[in-house]
């Protein structure tokens, strides 16, 4: 029988997660729900040095503000699960409070010949580092150097039960093979082969706080959680030889599961990785929500920069793996449906930020109308007190063209709602200069006001009749010029849509208004 798919997204909670790392998350419930399987969350968290409050908090919500809801390890309030259910069988999912599992395997190892006891000393080690350094090599504690080293492969046994029961510092190594070709599989990236001569004995469990470290811990729990795809990042594929050493000393080979490394997301300018400062520097955010560091510095995040989760979530699909069709607008279930490792790319994914936006945008483009009037209402507040949704709807309209975000809405149509308090003074000293035409534009107000019907249509056929008689016959840009002044005395500036548009939604009353006002302020 085929195994039910089982991924899990395994995040470190050492600060705010970086898009990055949603990207992880997000391949990983794709690929899950694509072929009918469960999504986990587990926290691995064994590196309590790394530890950062609030960040597991901030990648549980942040995943749910992306719509990416696990099957199992969160409970519908967000909490880490801690009491297995049949929900969540496998609880705890947080490798702390998993301690006590892990020791077994450790020892389990030491038994069957594959790891062994480790006595040297964080001083002895780093003297070990430094003297390497100063002959120009790299101290790796290996098949090269362990045989001479302080551990229970070189100490009596009896010396050895006694420095564990003593209170001794102590690890449980890995006990890496010399010249083995270690033959593995990547789904993005096929077939790879290391020597594992060049890989180092890793520690697996450190007795100074009784706890495993990720590698151990990670196996361990991937195994016990029937996890049947490992999808991660890229600074995962080092420590692939060791995985695979590992799954075999315990033998687990033939149910291991299968991985894929993601490729980094790579600077805008495609030089480097996109890294988690590069957001402030660059000016574009990098992380989903918003979050405020230890010396109070507030990042950048997409949320609040006002994009749609669901457009921030179909740009980040789109940024490494692609459909193989032209097709760039997805939702979620579509994303489901599409999405195959095999079309995940190799190389870096280049962060374009103006497609960023461009993706918000026709987020915003399919909008009905009256849900942009919620959410322009939710970022305006006071502003539009008092008009009706009829009214910011038909605005939302004239404007929604213009815009990459709902808190760029206000900024293109104030003057819809209030008249302007000031003119643009480069369109004054271009567009109200003129004598013939100071006499003219207020006339023009007048004539527009009696045109029946008050259509669009019917003010475009003419108003450019008018002009054309009340000017001389050789001044062909008497409409232009008469039409931004009009323009300047509603808008205060050069922008905005159509002349008419806005004319026939402000009413002509406070078309008049406007223009009365402004001839007497610029006189
Ligand atoms: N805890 C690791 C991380 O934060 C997970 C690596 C893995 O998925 O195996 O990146």
């Amino acid at each position: 029988m085929e195994k039910r798919t089982r991924v899990r997204f395994a995040p470190s909670p050492t600060g705010p997660l970086h898009m990055g790392g949603v990207r992880t998350a997000l391949y990983n419930y794709l690929y899950a729900k694509k072929h009918g399987g469960d999504f986990l969350i587990r926290i691995e968290d064994t590196d309590s040095r790394r530890f950062v409050p609030g960040a597991e908090k901030y990648i549980i919500d942040s995943l749910k503000w992306c719509g990416i809801i696990p099957d199992e390890g969160v409970d519908e309030n967000g909490n880490v699960v801690s009491v297995p259910s049949p929900k969540h069988p496998h609880a705890p999912y947080r490798q702390s409070e998993r301690k006590g599992i892990y020791r077994k395997y450790a020892e389990q190892l030491v038994e069957t010949g594959h790891a062994y006891y480790a006595f040297d000393t964080e001083e002895d080690l780093d003297r070990m580092r430094k003297e390497c350094e100063s002959r120009g090599e790299t101290f790796i504690y290996n098949w090269q150097n362990r045989a001479s080293l302080v551990n229970s492969l070189t100490l009596p046994p009896s010396e050895v039960a006694k420095r564990l029961q003593d209170g001794h510092e102590w690890t449980v190594r890995f006990k890496c093979p010399e010249n083995r070709t270690i033959r593995m599989h990547d789904l993005i990236r096929g077939d790879i082969e290391v020597n594992s001569s060049i890989v180092d004995d890793k520690v697996l469990w450190k007795a100074s706080d009784g706890l495993p470290t990720y590698h151990l811990a990670n196996i361990v729990d991937d195994h016990l959680m029937d996890i049947t795809e490992v999808i991660r990042g890229e600074e995962w594929l080092p420590s692939l030889p060791l995985h695979y050493m590992l799954y075999e000393a315990f033998g687990w080979k033939e149910v291991q599961p299968r991985f894929a490394h993601l490729s980094l997301l790579l600077k805008p300018s495609g030089k480097g990785k996109l890294s988690k400062r590069d957001g402030d520097k660059l000016g574009f955010p990098v992380f989903p929500l918003k979050w405020i560091g230890e010396d109070g510095t507030v990042t950048r995040s997409y949320r609040e920069d006002g994009y749609y989760p669901e457009a921030f979530v179909n740009m980040l699909a789109l940024l490494g793996w692609n459909p193989g069709t032209e097709q760039e607008i997805f939702t979620m279930d579509e994303l489901i449906n599409a999405f195959s490792l095999d079309r995940v790319v190799k190389s870096g994914a280049r962060f374009n930020p103006e497609k960023a936006k461009w993706f918000n945008e026709q987020y915003l483009r399919k909008q009905s109308t009256s849900d942009l009037v919620a959410q322009f209402r939710e970022v305006a507040g006071e502003n539009l007190k008092g008009f009706s949704d009829g009214y910011v709807g038909k605005v939302c309209e004239l404007v929604r063209e213009r815009v990459h975000f709902v808190n760029e809405l206000w900024g293109q149509s104030s003057f819809f709602f209030e008249a302007p308090a000031e003119y643009d003074p480069a369109s004054v000293a271009k567009f109200w200069n003129d004598a013939t035409d100071k006499s003219v534009v207020p006339a023009l107000a007048e004539f527009i006001c009696t045109v029946e019907p008050f259509t669009k249509e019917e003010l475009e056929k003419r108003i450019p009749e008018w002009v054309a008689s009340h000017s001389a016959p050789d001044d062909r840009k008497a409409l232009g010029r008469n039409m931004n002044t009009l323009r300047l005395f509603i808008v205060g500036a050069s922008n905005g849509p159509s002349i008419a548009d806005i004319i026939i939604l402000i009413g002509k009353d406070e078309f008049l208004k406007r223009v009365g006002n402004a001839v007497k302020i610029l006189k």
